[in-house]
């Protein structure tokens, strides 16, 4: 059976892509911080028969990252696809010249640090797979072709560096595909009630890298199953 784990799948882009992975046969690891939000969504994606299991996972804390492997290794013996979802955008976050640099390092320890973690501590789980998948979840806020605008430059830096990281990765991993998603303006806690997207259309591409794209796709920037520029 497929195995897929996905950060922060308690809620938004995570938890639809935990459940639609599901509902195409994976047994799912919904990674969540909260294990309360954690099991209650496994629950729910686990009602119609599928397989959902919750796991402690806060990618901010090294520790919790360190013990999620052994805990996930209790349900399955190797990992097909780890999507790094987990983000977030601080209150505050608001002109680069005046936020305070803990606000821009706690941004950088969940959107960056965090991703590379989580893909060591499962680096060796993963490479159990016949063709492992790492799916980062960016922002095309964090693209430098086009330029910033200002907004929420500490989230927007976190995703630029995190792009880095797949592009680093993709290279320390020749064997996994490896690459970064856009999953544009969607309505979850994060994008607001306002956004474009729905959260089916948000979590499209990541489901697809998970599923249907050519496992030799790596080192990319996706939006909409294409590539975009960095
Ligand atoms: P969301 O609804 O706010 O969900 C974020 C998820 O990340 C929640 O499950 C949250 O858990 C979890 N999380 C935050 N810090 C964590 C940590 N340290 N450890 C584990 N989990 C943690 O946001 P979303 O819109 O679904 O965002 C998902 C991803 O898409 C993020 O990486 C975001 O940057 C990216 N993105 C979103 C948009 C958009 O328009 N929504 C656009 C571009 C990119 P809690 O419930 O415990 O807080």
């Amino acid at each position: 059976m497929k195995t897929a784990l996905i950060t922060g799948a308690n809620k938004g882009i995570g938890y639809e892509t935990a459940r639609h992975l599901a509902t195409e046969g994976f047994q799912v690891f919904v990674g969540a911080r909260n294990a309360n939000a954690g099991r209650k969504a496994a629950d729910a994606i686990a009602k119609n028969g599928a397989k959902a299991t919750f796991l402690q996972l806060d990618v901010s804390d090294p520790e919790s990252v360190t013990a999620a492997p052994g805990e996930f290794s209790k349900f399955a013996d190797h990992l097909d696809v780890l999507v790094n979802n987990a983000g977030i955008l601080l209150k505050g976050d608001s002109a680069l010249l005046t936020i305070r640099d803990d606000l821009i390092r706690k941004t950088l320890e969940t959107n960056t640090l965090g991703p590379l973690r989580v893909t060591r501590a499962f680096a060796a789980l993963l490479a159990k797979s016949s063709a492992p998948r790492v799916i980062n979840v960016s922002s095309g806020g964090g693209q430098l072709t086009d330029g910033a605008d200002g907004w929420a430059p500490a989230y927007c830096i976190s995703k630029t560096a995190l792009n880095g990281v797949t592009s680093q990765l993709a290279v320390a991993l020749p064997k996994f595909a490896v690459n970064s998603v856009c999953p544009g303006w969607v309505r979850t806690d994060m994008g607001g009630p306002g956004a474009a997207r729905s959260v089916e259309k948000g979590a499209d591409t990541i489901v697809w890298l998970a599923t249907e794209a050519p496992q030799k796709l790596t080192g990319n920037f996706l939006r909409d199953r294409h590539p975009i520029p960095w």
